[in-house]
This record gives C-alpha cells, structure tokens and sequence, in this order.
C-alpha cells in the first residue's frame, strides 16, 4: 500500500491490444487501475474485466512483464506500422512509474521499431523519458489539462500532478524538439477558461488542441458530484443547469465550440472538437 493505494504486481499475457479510438491503431496500458484518482474517469469501467471489487482509484496492478510480452507481440507483421497509443485506460507516468519504470521498458523496445507513438499522460513524469522520446520516429505526447485553477484540479483530479507541474513538462519536451499536444477534456462549464488556456498553450509551444464536452452517462458524473458538494456548492448548482439540460447543454457547448474557433483563428493553433451531441443526461437525484 502506497498512499492509500493497493498496489500488485502481476504478469500479463498481451499487453498490445486494439485501440478503440476513431483512427483505430494499437494501445498499450502499463499499468491496470490509475492513481490520479480523476472523480471523472471514463476508465473505470475497467473494473467488469478486471476482477477488482475496490474503489477505482484505490488500486494499481504493475504489469511486470510488459515490456518482454511487447517485444514478442511486435514480432508478428500485422503490427508493424500502426499507431500505438500509450495510456489508453491508465495513466503511463502515475507515481508508481518512478519506481516500477514499466513504461520507461516499454518505450526501450518501441525505439528498435517503426511504430508510431502517442502518450496520453497527466504527469511532468514524462520529461524523464526526453532522451528515450527523441529516438522514436514519429512520436507526440498528449498532456491533459482542462482547467488553469489549482483548487478546482485538487478537487476533481485529486491523485495527479499540478497544473504547473504540466505546464513545465509541456515547455520542457516542447523546447527538446517533441510535439506536443494537449487534450482539454472533458471542458468544464465554469472552471475552463478557453482564451487564458489557450494563451498558455500556445505560449508553451503546444501543437494541437483536442476538446470534448462532458459526457454525463455512466457513472463519470457521481463523482464529481460528491466530490463539488462541500467546496463548490453555488457552482455545483450551475454545473447540473447546464448538464443536465437538453437544451442549455448544446446552447453551452455551440457557444463554446464558437469561442474555440475564434481562439484558433487568433492563436494559429489548430482545435478539434468533440462535443457531444446528446450527451445531457437524466439529472442525479
Ligand atoms: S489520469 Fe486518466 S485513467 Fe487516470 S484516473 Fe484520470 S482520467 Fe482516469
């Protein structure tokens, strides 16, 4: 147990599996479960095929073997040339990567291949691996940062790096010559201020900006719920108004989405947006 977190070590049989993002390609997860602890997490429906009964968040299984299993895995042909995605349902560069360094082994063997390379990482931990980053052909690294406020970060994100601990690992790879790109998802009504991120990103050297609303269903909103109820009643309130209203959901994000495209006009910063068309659900009783 580290900081209340249950960790396990354990074998693993795959570790390169089929990505379901829209583009396709290959993932690879280092790690089962995720520390960050992300009161959002659209991960922890990863427990139905894991077996944990604990809290998600609560717990990280430590695939030893990741790397060995890659380097076999790698050696069949319809692989060769795909995408991998690096952190698909957990976050590569959690705490227990300084120690377990699994990914760290993982990148070892993907710098001997002609795979492309993205990493989807909370973390400034990424900036210990620049050296190995650098030797891949094609690679860009996918910082998630939703909002520029502290407190709010603690709050919904409360197991993950500062926001400023982000910013400094964005400038750090982004002057080494890696691209960069950031991910503000799920964008919050309320604590996202679009033009200030925006700003920063850019100043930062960030090559794309990815965005998504967020997205209600399941149990990524329960969470954040409980988590708003003692520090952020008043805004609690507005948050449910907007989400969970048909209407004032899309009035909110088509004002957004507006503002977006503005901002990468006046940034010369290319944004993708996916926001949800539907997506308001039921209101929480
Ligand atoms: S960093 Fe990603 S995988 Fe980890 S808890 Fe947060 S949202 Fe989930």
């Amino acid at each position: 147990m580290v900081n209340g977190v249950h960790i396990q070590e354990i074998k693993c049989k795959i570790i390169l599996g089929k990505c379901g993002f829209p583009g396709g390609g290959l993932s690879i997860n280092p790690y089962v479960g995720c520390a960050h602890d992300c009161r959002y997490c659209y991960a922890r429906f990863m427990k139905r095929f894991t077996g944990h009964t604990d809290r998600w968040g609560s717990f990280v299984d430590v695939r030893l073997n990741a790397a060995e299993v890659l380097e076999k895995q790698l050696k069949s042909a319809k692989y060769a040339g795909q995408r991998i995605y690096i952190g698909t349902v957990t976050d590569p560069y959690q705490a227990v990567e300084k120690e377990y360094e699994i990914t760290k082994q993982i990148l070892n063997v993907l710098v001997q291949h002609d795979n492309p390379v993205s990493i989807l990482t909370k973390s400034d931990l990424v900036v210990r691996d620049i050296g190995l980053l650098r030797q891949l052909k094609d690679v860009d690294v996918n910082i998630t940062i939703n909002t520029l406020d502290e407190q709010w970060k603690e709050v919904v994100e409360p197991g993950s790096p500062s926001i400023q601990a982000r910013l400094d690992a964005i400038q750090k790879l982004t002057e080494s010559g890696i691209t960069v790109n950031a991910m503000i998802g799920p964008y919050w009504p309320v604590f996202t201020d679009a033009p200030a991120l925006l700003a920063k990103l850019k100043q930062l050297g960030v090559a794309e900006i990815f965005t998504e609303s967020f997205n209600t269903t399941g149990s990524n909103w329960t969470g954040v719920e409980i988590a708003m109820r003692k520090r952020y009643p008043g805004a609690l309130k507005q948050m449910k108004e907007i989400l969970f209203d048909q209407q004032r959901f899309h009035e909110f994000y088509a004002k957004v989405e507006q503002e977006m495209k503005v901002l990468s006009r006046q940034f010369d910063l290319p944004v993708h947006i996916h926001f949800g068309r539907g997506h308001a659900g039921k209101i929480a009783s």
